[in-house]
């Protein structure tokens, strides 16, 4: 019976589901693997009665786990209450001025003032335009360009796939794109460089992501980022830091950021600041940006989605916040992450494929070569069979292979204990061997 409905389901899927970044043709094949009814704390269970370690937080999102009954409540008492309403021009609500408040408390250097979206991408796209807009009333408007990173993710939205580094997602928009450029994304000179060739006076910001997370898991080398803070200020261009994965814990600091002390001059989060339970994200810019707002605005700032501030979303980050630090999670974070490095250390030992291992808290990857001490890659990659050889096991994990790459990579939810880290390295060893 329960065969019938899971084929059922499978079958409307196929027939009318897109799924984001899915290849079309592999899900009419193959239709969906898992199709998911339940969560609790890192597990996914599954309409079939499988059930699976969420390793990956979903889409590094879930940072307090699954199946938190409390946000639930607060989801409930919120919407009963005022489910939404506008914050355009002089309408506001409580939990929206709580959650700008509280994020001034906790934000890096001295970030004070929000500006709300429902995501990842639209807060990439609000940076740009908030960039811009900055300039503009600085009276330096041909400062436009945005340099960003090879190997940079910062989602689909027009602004935030131009300024991703992996070009296979930028390709179809780069003709939009004029005033994006990249840069080799662990070296400064070619930053110098780039902006000395294009122009300092045309550009007017820098974006990064304090550990790269799609692009294949790359932490930066020390004292990366205060050189790179150097060079902007230098050629007065802004700094701002992508920390939609990297916020609220996942490294084992509240932000990325903390683990290079550079401040940037503004900073887009989204995912871990409500774990996944609702749709939100946003631009925080420093305090001397907001003065020069405040004295130099006339007129509207014509950029808002009807979703700025929703209060339902805001109201589910605030606990969500609490949840991270009544629980310590940060802390855990720290401490599981480094568990987890130790486990892909044996891995690394007992498998002849595993090359460089890596992770900054929960934020983790493995990297699959031919030859450990060339480095040398399989022609095929091997990282999505392994995903695929983990999932079957009751592991999910993703892999990344763009530019050559051939890395698992790997972002449990932030209450991960030591138990389930080393159940996660057992199935990731078992995948390994089945594919060597
Ligand atoms: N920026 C970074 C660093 C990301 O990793 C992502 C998504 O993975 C985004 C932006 C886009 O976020 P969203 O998918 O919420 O639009």
């Amino acid at each position: 019976m329960m065969k019938d409905y899971y084929q059922k389901l499978a079958d409307l899927d196929k027939k009318h589901f897109l799924h984001p970044t899915t290849s079309i043709k592999q899900q009419q094949e193959n239709g969906p693997e898992f199709i998911f009814t339940e969560g609790k704390g890192v597990r996914l269970y599954d309409l079939d009665g499988r059930s699976a370690i969420d390793g990956l937080s979903s889409l590094w999102n879930v940072n307090i786990g699954h199946g938190r009954d409390e946000i639930a409540q607060t989801a409930y008492d919120q919407m009963k209450t005022l489910g939404y309403s506008s914050c355009f021009a002089t309408f506001s609500n409580e939990p929206a001025i709580q959650l700008a408040a509280k994020l001034a408390e906790i934000a890096p250097g001295n970030l004070s003032a929000t500006f709300f979206t429902s995501g990842g991408s639209e807060s990439n796209d609000t940076a740009y335009k908030l960039a811009r807009h900055y300039w503009i009333l600085k009276g330096q408007p041909e400062r436009k360009k945005i340099i960003s990173r090879s190997k940079s993710y910062h989602g689909v939205a027009m602004g935030a796939t131009s300024a991703t580094g992996l070009k296979p997602f930028r390709d179809f928009t780069n003709s939009l794109a004029p005033d994006f450029c990249y840069v080799d994304h662990f070296s400064p000179e070619a930053l110098r460089e780039k902006i000395e060739s294009e122009n300092p006076e045309t550009v007017a910001a820098f974006i990064a992501e304090p550990v790269q997370g799609a692009g294949g898991l790359h932490i930066a080398p020390e004292g990366f980022f205060k050189e790179i803070r150097k060079i902007c200020d230098e050629y007065g261009i802004l700094f701002i830091t992508d920390e939609v994965i990297t916020g609220f814990g996942r490294t084992g600091t509240y932000f990325g950021m903390d683990h290079y002390d550079v401040a940037p001059d503004m900073m887009c989060f989204a995912k871990g600041v409500t774990s996944g339970y609702a749709q939100l994200g946003g631009v925080m810019i420093s305090e001397d940006i907001h003065k020069d707002l405040i004295e130099l605005s006339e007129g509207t700032l014509l950029h808002g989605y009807t979703y700025s501030g929703h209060p339902m979303a805001c109201a589910v980050a605030l606990k969500n916040l609490e949840i991270i630090e009544r629980e310590n999670l940060i802390e855990n974070s720290r401490l599981m992450g480094l568990e987890l490095l130790n486990g892909f250390k044996q891995v690394q030992k007992q498998r002849s494929i595993v090359g460089d291992v890596r992770a900054l808290g929960l934020m983790g990857a493995v990297e699959v070569v031919k030859n450990k001490k060339t480095n040398e890659r399989f022609e095929d990659p091997l990282a999505p069979k392994i995903v695929t050889e983990a999932a079957k096991r009751g592991l999910i994990c993703r892999s990344v292979v763009f530019d050559q790459q051939d890395t698992v990579v790997f972002a449990p939810p932030l209450t991960i204990n030591q138990g389930e880290i080393k159940e996660l390295i057992e199935i990731l060893n078992d995948a390994i061997l089945a594919v060597e």
